[in-house]
């Protein structure tokens, strides 16, 4: 790769073209509406939509629900939905045919899972997690630790990039390990087979978050034996808002799996109306109630796509991204004192840089890109985090991200009193 990386330079527009001119998935950008004067980075907190959804959702709404009523719980497949959209996400993870369901919220199916994970290691008193997981995640955990330790709350240990690390936290004692593959702050990739093996030879049962992954890089939870794992589709899957959380279970732990929410939907035989609980067969029984077919229906568009897209190919494109990204970032910005928080080693890295800027307010410094059409996002207390969704994001998105980066800190811009100003979202 070539690129004119002097500093002051106006970054070579022609190497940029060139790369798009050469990227196997730059067909891609052109089935997603994205804005005119837009770069947007911020396809791992909410993804682009894409141009088949409108009509698809459209098509649900008029059709399914207008015109079929109550019928379309059969005759539209209503009630099979989140299975069969699951088993359409489970190519992307790894896993297999009856794997994967789709749940509510990330937290929700969070809960269940690891509920149902703390269940098959009964008599264990703690659970790990990670100090820099996504607060929700904590937030469910300290439930989950209550409920479960009859009486008194189970143990929690925490472990951190700069220590403890998992190997000193992990014994006997320990029943689950919930982390994030991909962490969301930083962009830091655990290793999720040798992950996965050193927890099961403590005796203890994964549960992994896959928000930063599913859509972003290669997952092969099957390969590694993991045991559970959840994720959202907001994110790098471009469900749209609100669209459902996925949940993954090992095809070995269904038939014993004791999930938290015993709802009619994850009942064996629903429409029987027994009195008592009986679980599903199979993954089913992750299901609590009456799925949002709404938000399925965003999804599933999106799946179409998806169903098309070489993911070792979509890896090279990101890892394409990220490198270029700070390549460039290192060449020009370090004047500002600009840290790539991020991991250089593409192996540890997920499809987002973050940034920690010495010589600027970062999030000033997001607002003011963002005002001038570059959206990335920013995370407490100071990363300014940029996503690259590789199925739309191209090469001059990159340079564009960079010169704007640039500029918004040669004019100190960013000093502008508006841009400190904070929303209820960042
Ligand atoms: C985005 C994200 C969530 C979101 O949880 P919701 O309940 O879907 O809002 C959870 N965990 C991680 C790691 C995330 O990145």
């Amino acid at each position: 790769m070539t690129l004119d990386t002097q500093a002051r330079q106006p970054i070579d527009r022609s190497t940029c073209s060139a790369l798009d001119a050469a990227d196997p998935l730059a067909h891609f950008r052109e089935r997603f509406v994205l804005p005119d004067g837009v770069v947007y980075l911020d396809g791992n907190s909410l993804g682009a939509l894409p141009r088949a959804t409108a009509s698809h959702v459209a098509r649900v709404v008029t059709e399914e629900w207008g015109q079929g009523l109550i019928r379309s719980w059969n005759d539209a497949g209503w009630f099979e939905k989140p299975l069969v959209l699951g088993d359409r996400i489970a190519p992307l993870i790894g896993g297999a045919p009856g794997e994967v369901t789709l749940g509510d919220s990330t937290s929700a199916s969070l809960f269940q899972a690891v509920v149902a994970a703390a269940r098959l290691r009964p008599g264990r008193r703690a659970i790990v997690a990670e100090r820099g997981n996504f607060p929700t995640d904590l937030y469910v955990l300290e439930s989950v630790q209550e409920l479960l330790g009859g009486g008194t709350p189970l143990e929690r240990r925490l472990i951190a990039d700069d220590g403890p690390t998992l190997a000193e936290v992990l014994d006997e004692e320990v029943a689950v390990v919930v982390l994030t593959h991909v962490d969301y702050r930083t962009g830091r990739m655990h290793d999720l087979a040798e992950v996965t093996r050193q927890v099961h030879e403590a005796g203890a049962i994964v549960v992994w978050d896959l928000c930063h992954s599913v859509g972003a890089v290669p997952v092969e939870l099957n390969a590694a034996g993991a045991d559970f794992a959840v994720g959202c589709t907001y994110k790098y899957l471009n469900g749209g808002p609100g669209s459902p959380s996925f949940i993954w279970a090992a095809a070995r732990h269904q038939a014993e799996a004791r999930p938290a929410l015993t709802g009619w939907h994850g009942h064996a035989r629903p429409f029987a109306f027994e009195l008592g609980y009986a679980p599903a067969e199979g993954i089913g029984r992750f299901r609590v109630g009456t799925p949002q077919l709404l938000a399925l229906a965003g999804l599933e568009a999106s799946l179409d796509l998806w169903a098309e897209v070489d993911l070792e190919a979509l890896r090279e494109k990101s890892l394409r991204l990220t490198e270029l990204f700070i390549s460039l970032v290192d060449a020009r910005l370090g004047a500002w004192d600009v840290e790539v928080v991020t991991p250089r080693q593409s192996a540890r890295r997920g499809s987002q840089v973050s940034l920690r800027i010495g010589a600027a307010d970062g999030y000033a410094v997001m607002q003011a890109l963002i005002d001038g059409g570059v959206i990335g996002d920013f995370r407490a207390p100071d990363l300014v985090r940029f996503g690259f969704a590789p199925l739309y994001v191209s090469h001059a998105d990159v340079c564009d991200a960079v010169d704007a980066l640039e500029d918004v800190l040669t004019s100190e811009r960013w000093r502008e009193s508006r841009f400190a100003r904070r929303g209820l979202v960042t």
